[in-house]
């Protein structure tokens, strides 16, 4: 369970998050959508440790994370642009967390082969970044972030790098796996589609605001500003 109470960010006088207030179940998959320039990756920052909070308090599970470092939070990232190690192989990549935190070797082998596996990249274990596909990077990306089991998911536009097909197809395999691990999860994206096949809840934002919080089919057949009707292209 994620907590977000009233979340402001501010950089300066300029106030990007205002008042940010949602409550994320266990398990849930929550997509935060919004157009370019909302605030939307602030918002993951600040989940994540990433960022500051200027006003406002996190909780993850029972614990006031609010001013916590971010490697004691027990989250993982996944951003847009991967960031792999370019010098490491997919291996010594997916097993980087642990590495950090001082796993055994045997036992980090295996979390990594278990992980690697999960996003059907055991057979590309000792290549090196640069002999990947963009979807293969992706998926290196994926297993880093799951090879600890996070208390929780966050992801901005993980796929945007992706071409339309292969976006599709990893979409499908993000849900999947989401739903086998049942990792509670933020999603970024600006992307309805997305937004729409992979959330339980959507959470819909506009300047610094949240305009509704809600399932998919009651954002698409009710929604709750003439933002979101606009947005989501539902007739209002
Ligand atoms: P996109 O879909 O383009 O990624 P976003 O919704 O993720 O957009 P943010 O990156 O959260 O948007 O940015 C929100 C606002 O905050 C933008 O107007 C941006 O210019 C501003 N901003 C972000 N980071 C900083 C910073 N370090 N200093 C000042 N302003 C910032
Ligand atoms: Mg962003």
């Amino acid at each position: 369970r994620v907590q977000l109470k009233d979340i402001r960010k501010s950089y300066g006088s300029l106030e990007v998050v205002k008042g940010l207030n949602l409550d994320i179940a266990e398990g849930e998959f929550l997509v935060l959508l919004g157009e370019s320039g909302c605030g939307k990756s602030t918002a993951l920052r600040m989940i994540a440790g990433l960022e500051t909070i200027t006003e406002g308090s996190l909780m993850i599970g029972e614990r006031n994370m609010t001013e916590v470092l971010p490697k004691y939070r027990n989250v993982a990232m996944v951003f847009q642009s991967y960031a792999l190690y370019p010098h490491m192989t997919v291996a010594e990549n997916i097993g980087y967390p642990l590495k950090l935190q001082k796993t055994p070797k045997a036992e980090l082998q295996s979390a990594v082969l278990a992980a690697a596996t999960k996003v059907h990249l055991e057979d590309y274990l000792e290549r090196m970044p640069r002999q990947l596909s963009g979807g293969q990077r992706q998926r290196v990306a994926l297993a880093r972030a799951i090879v600890r089991t996070p208390s929780v998911f966050l992801m901005d536009e993980p796929l945007s790098n992706l071409d339309a097909k292969l976006r599709g197809a990893m979409r499908a395999e993000l849900k999947r796996l989401q739903a086998e691990l049942g990792i509670t999860t933020v999603y970024v994206t600006h992307d309805q589609i997305e937004a729409m096949t992979l959330a339980h809840r959507v959470a819909v934002m506009d300047a610094g605001v949240l305009q509704q919080v809600a399932p998919p089919k009651e954002i698409y057949d009710n929604p709750a500003t003439r933002f979101v009707a606009r947005f989501i292209g539902s007739p209002a």
